[in-house]
């Protein structure tokens, strides 16, 4: 058998994982998939049904009392189970988000399993570092594992995604159902069957594939699902938020972002420029918390612009599975005919300074985007207020540091921002400013366990650290007769 064919296999029983074994799905439908690299089809991933949901919810809600009664150290136990058996699994899990994906597979190491590994593993440490109860007065303040969790993902990090809700919430004593993408299901089989391997108790996390009409609005409907946790666009959030509340169901959602990074008048322009760019790219710029807007000095833009391209031609497009490549294609070809749309828009609304139209050098076919940068952008431009997620960055002139920060925060969304200055403490109060979830000060890199989540439309609740624990608990007051018993009642 070929290494493809290994890879590929995992397609062959694409179907659910649903208390504890795979199942065959309840409806015929299949959904193609496509190597965006060639453009070949490669297999393809069950459509679930509400059927299927609805086995999974019914596993899932027979699983939570024992799950949710287990001891924190047994459950942090597990999540080192996991991330023991998925470490194992690391560059398998890494070749199957490039070929699924279309990330190099440097990128895919690192970005996709490791990080996957590393934040599954991180629970097992919060687990650890025990539980917070607090005494006010004569009350004990606890949490409670909220319930099921309904864990719908985008397709543009599936594994990290996937685990990223999944973990924390079963941390948390919750039990899962868990929808991936329809585009990218290749790794949450292999989740599955490292799920089986350590043997997790059956119904704890189940995962049903199918698309977001169909099995994604019968999880988020169902009366069995306590919570929705979805990562995904504004767009589907605002629906998932309307639905849920139907019946008042909690939401946590990680959606869109336009995010910017401001260059401040006194930054090392050539650092700030070339870092801004590398933020714009991550992932052929399918990245939520991608920096597709610089905004820089006016006086300075000319010059910015010259290191802007120069940094944007330094991407190498190629396969995938090369390691040489840093540039891979879009995921499929419907997003890149929407990448390709706003790159014709782009045209008529502002300069193009680097890439644009076409295929780039080093590859003849599949879903590529060169990397492209417009400069003298105008703020209120469709292209500068719409989230692209492709490789496409807008650049701005900022006549003040006051503006600067107007324009970072004058868009829907406010997930990502970035701030360049030579002065650590102007750089801080520059970020302070900035309303979205999380700012890079001078270069500052990616932190697994610090919180992650957007401000405005870029999302409700956080994820990641004891944050995204919390997400999954309801908090509940004992109330006792007096502060001394409050104090000497001990739950953990
Ligand atoms: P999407 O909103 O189209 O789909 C996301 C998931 O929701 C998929 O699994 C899909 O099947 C499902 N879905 C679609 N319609 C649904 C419905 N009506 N009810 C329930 N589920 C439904 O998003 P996408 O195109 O897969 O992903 C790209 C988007 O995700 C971008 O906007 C990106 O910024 C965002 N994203 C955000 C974060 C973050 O942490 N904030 C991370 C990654 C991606």
């Amino acid at each position: 058998m070929s290494k493809i064919d290994i890879e590929t296999g995992y397609l062959n029983r694409a179907n659910h994982f649903i208390d504890g074994r795979w199942q065959a799905a309840d409806g015929q439908q299949r959904r193609e998939l496509v190597n965006p690299y060639d453009e070949s089809g490669f297999g393809s991933v069950a459509l679930g049904t509400a059927e299927d949901v609805d086995a999974a919810v019914k596993a899932a809600r027979a699983a939570l009392p024992s799950w949710s009664a287990l001891p924190r150290h047994q459950r942090a136990k597990w999540c080192y189970a996991i991330a023991e058996a998925l470490k194992e699994k690391a560059e398998l899990l890494a070749r199957l988000e490039s070929l699924n994906v279309g990330s190099p597979i440097s990128f895919s190491r690192m970005a996709h399993a490791q990080v996957a590994v590393a934040i599954t593993a991180s629970y097992g440490e919060f687990l650890e570092r025990g539980g917070h109860d607090e005494v006010i007065g004569n009350s004990r303040v606890v949490r409670e594992p909220i319930g099921v969790v309904g864990a719908i993902a985008a397709w543009n990090y599936p594994l990290m995604l996937l685990l990223g809700k999944a973990i924390p919430a079963i941390a948390a004593g919750c039990t899962v159902v868990a929808k991936p993408s329809e585009v990218t299901p290749l790794t949450s089989m292999v989740v599955a069957d490292v799920l089986q391997e350590v043997g997790l108790p059956a119904g704890v996390i189940n995962i049903v594939n199918g698309d977001g009409p169909t099995v994604g609005e019968a999880l988020v409907n169902h009366r069995g699902v306590d919570m929705v946790s979805f990562t995904g666009s504004t767009a589907v959030g605002r629906r998932i938020m309307a639905n849920a509340a139907t019946q008042v169901k909690k939401v946590a959602l990680e959606l869109g972002g336009k995010s910017a990074t401001v260059v401040l008048d006194d930054a090392p322009l050539e650092q700030a420029v070339r870092g801004a760019v590398r933020g714009a790219y991550p992932n052929a710029g399918q990245t939520c918390i991608a920096l597709s807007r610089l905004i820089v000095p006016g006086n300075l833009i000319d010059q910015a612009l010259d290191i802007a391209a120069d940094e944007a031609g330094r991407f190498i497009a190629g396969d995938p599975m090369d390691e040489r490549t840093t540039l891979g294609p879009l995921a499929f070809a419907g997003h890149h005919q929407r990448v390709a749309e706003y790159i014709r828009l782009g045209q008529r609304e502002a300069t193009l300074i680097a890439g644009g139209e076409g295929l780039p050098d080093g590859v003849e076919r599949g879903f590529f985007v060169k990397p492209t940068v417009f400069g003298r952008v105008d703020p209120q431009a469709r292209i500068a207020q719409e989230e692209i997620f492709g490789p496409v960055l807008s650049v701005i002139a900022a006549g003040s540091e006051e503006q600067a920060i107007d324009i970072a925060n004058g868009t829907i969304y406010g997930l990502n921002g970035a701030v360049w200055s030579a002065d650590p403490e102007r750089a801080v109060r520059a970020a302070r400013r900035m309303q979205c979830g999380k700012v890079d000060i001078n270069g500052g890199g990616f932190n697994l366990d610090a919180p992650a989540g957007g401000f405005k439309q870029s999302g409700i609740g956080r994820e990641r650290g004891h944050y995204a624990l919390e997400e999954y608990m309801e908090v509940k007051s004992l109330q006792f007769a007096d502060a001394d018993l409050a104090r000497a009642s001990a739950l953990e």
